[in-house]
């Protein structure tokens, strides 16, 4: 049967996500925002945090643009949540490693975000894929510095 390569790009878990969001929203105070946007395709993030102690406890995102920025997002928030920095950088590493293909991909630790690997055939597409993951190290740099 011929593939179409789309179906391997919008694949089932990705799209999933895309249609019921997870974490899509504000949050009432949260310890740390960003926004991104992605010239590319109009894609637009917002990620809003609320870190207690070294944990985030609550992630949110609002945004607009494809399906795959929007599906990396949602995705992103249930990865990240009940995490600590340390672990967050490290899933954050992991995610870019997978996106440009440098890190051997280990699903367990990845669970739903492994789904967006097919994203790497289509090079224009890694950028919304990763806007997320740019509005996530952005909070978090920004977060450091509040902080010190
Ligand atoms: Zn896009």
């Amino acid at each position: 049967m011929w593939k179409n390569p789309v179906d391997d790009l919008y694949g089932e878990i990705v799209l999933d996500h895309y249609h019921k969001p997870r974490n899509r929203g504000s949050l009432k105070n949260p310890s740390v925002s960003a926004e991104m946007a992605n010239v590319f395709c109009g894609d637009e993030v917002k990620l809003e945090l609320t870190i207690e102690g070294d944990r985030i406890t609550a992630a949110r995102f609002l945004g607009q643009g494809c399906s795959i920025s929007l599906a990396s997002a949602s995705m992103l928030t249930e990865a990240v949540t009940g995490l600590n920095l340390e672990q967050v950088e490290a899933l954050a590493e992991t995610f870019k490693g997978m996106m440009n293909g440098s890190v051997q991909v280990d699903a367990k630790k990845l669970g739903d975000l492994e789904a967006l690997q097919g994203v790497r055939r289509f090079p224009a597409r890694v950028k919304c894929a990763k806007l997320a993951w740019v509005a996530l190290e952005t909070a978090l740099e920004r977060y450091r510095k509040a902080g010190t």
